[in-house]
């Protein structure tokens, strides 16, 4: 077998391609991956050329491409996303509105008509902002332990408790969460899936500062928050249910592997630089650079397996969290490559390393360390891999 384009997709990319080259100017927006990290980066603030970029996605209906076509996305093939995701990647061009592929799906397959309606349009035209409000300080991995209350009240919900790490929440309009509203059912059993405007009366966002110093998540308290029973998304209780929706659609995340390899292309252009300058590396450096490279190889493999299970009808399990896992523990490494072989230049946060190699060790450093706990811990992900992938037994 190739991992080669069949004729159609070589046609596909050449046409993805062109649009890119067409309308995308490179340093318009961030490189979102290289500088935060793929799941801080859809929270910070998204300026004006990179919401028109965002916008002719959408005009092309590219932003939600595998959305079926009656709520505004492409009906996309697994394979062409596959292609659209690695182009507009490649070329560090954002791809999606912030947490569009959490919300949507779920009010897509969950809602009903009204809430489709209400939602759905704004949000694919990037007219609101939202947040998940899912963990708590005693609920994370454990999510389903989660305590905040909702408790009927005529034709409302009163809420009382607490979220945490709500990333986005001091930029939301609405907030999707999932609160307590049988305290007596089984944990999974007495949860509900609530839509919440963040302008709600009872509502305090505080910040939390990540250990980059940047502003990316936040506590949020309810204090006799009341929210219309018409906002919750499914039956009561069945909330858990709701929120363990099928969040995406292309999971292959080649985008790590793609970023992976962005990075190690700056290691090696630094490393050339210093060769040629007459000030090379430490020898013992080259071999640690070939390792993060043969690991970004096994991300890609990885990335390409989980394609093509996707694309024979197949849902990717212990495939996909070994490539959460493993990518991102690699991000992890690759960042304390460039911190071993840029050396005390490295260790500055502002550095003329950005600025010559694109390089900048110390923040990618602080920055990625969040990846192998979002979207489940690396123990989370091995958890699964061992029981549904290896098929060992629990505890
Ligand atoms: C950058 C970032 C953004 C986030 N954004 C959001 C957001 O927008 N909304 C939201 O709701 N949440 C968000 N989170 C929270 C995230 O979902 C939780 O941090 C994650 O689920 C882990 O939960 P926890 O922090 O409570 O850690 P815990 O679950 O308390 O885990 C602590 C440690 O114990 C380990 N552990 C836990 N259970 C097991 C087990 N069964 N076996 C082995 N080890 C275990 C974990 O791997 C971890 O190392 C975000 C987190 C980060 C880092």
């Amino acid at each position: 077998m190739r991992f080669t384009d069949t004729p159609e997709l070589a046609t596909w990319r050449e046409r993805v391609r062109a649009f890119i080259a067409e309308h995308w100017t490179p340093g318009d927006s961030h490189d979102e991956l290289a500088t935060h990290g793929p799941n801080a980066a859809a929270y910070e603030e998204i300026n004006d050329k990179t919401r028109q970029w965002l916008d002719k996605l959408a005009a092309n209906a590219w932003i939600a491409p595998a959305w079926p076509k009656e709520y505004g996305g492409a009906d996309m093939s697994v394979l062409k996303q596959f292609v659209l995701n690695q182009e507009l990647h490649e070329a560090g061009a954002p791809t999606s509105r912030p947490m569009m592929n959490l919300v949507g799906p779920t009010i897509m397959l969950h809602g009903n008509a009204e809430q489709k309606a209400e939602h759905l349009p704004p949000l694919l035209r990037g007219e609101t902002r939202w947040c998940q409000g899912f963990s708590e300080p005693g609920a994370g991995s454990d999510l389903a332990s989660l305590q905040t209350r909702a408790v009927r009240d005529g034709d409302d919900y009163i809420i009382n408790g607490q979220k945490i790490w709500t990333s986005g929440a001091h930029r939301a309009q609405w907030m999707f969460m999932m609160a307590r509203t049988d305290p007596a059912a089984p944990k999974h059993r007495g949860i509900s899936y609530l839509l919440l405007p963040m302008s709600s009366p009872g509502i305090t966002v505080r910040p939390l500062m990540n250990m980059a110093d940047g502003h990316s998540f936040n506590e949020v308290f309810f204090e006799d928050v009341r929210v219309p029973l018409r906002n919750r998304i499914g039956e009561e209780n069945r909330g858990w249910y709701v929120g363990a929706t099928t969040l995406d659609f292309e999971r292959s995340n080649i985008s790590r592997a793609i970023h992976s390899r962005k990075s190690i292309a700056k290691l090696v252009d630094y490393t050339r630089g210093r060769a040629a300058s007459g000030h090379a590396v430490p020898a013992g450096y080259r071999h640690e650079i070939v390792d993060r490279a043969i690991e970004t190889a096994v991300v890609e493999q990885l990335s390409f397996v989980i394609v093509s299970i996707q694309a024979s009808g197949g849902v990717p399990n212990k495939e996909a969290s070994m490539c959460k896992m493993f990518g991102s523990e690699l991000a992890q490494r690759i960042a304390l490559t460039e911190m071993h072989v840029t050396s005390m230049a490295g260790q500055l946060r502002v550095s003329p390393l950005l600025e010559v190699h694109g390089l900048s060790p110390a923040m990618a450093y602080l920055s990625v360390i969040p990846q192998t706990i979002a979207a489940g811990s690396s123990e989370i992900q091995r958890n699964i891999i061992a029981t549904r992938g290896l098929g060992l037994p629990r505890g």
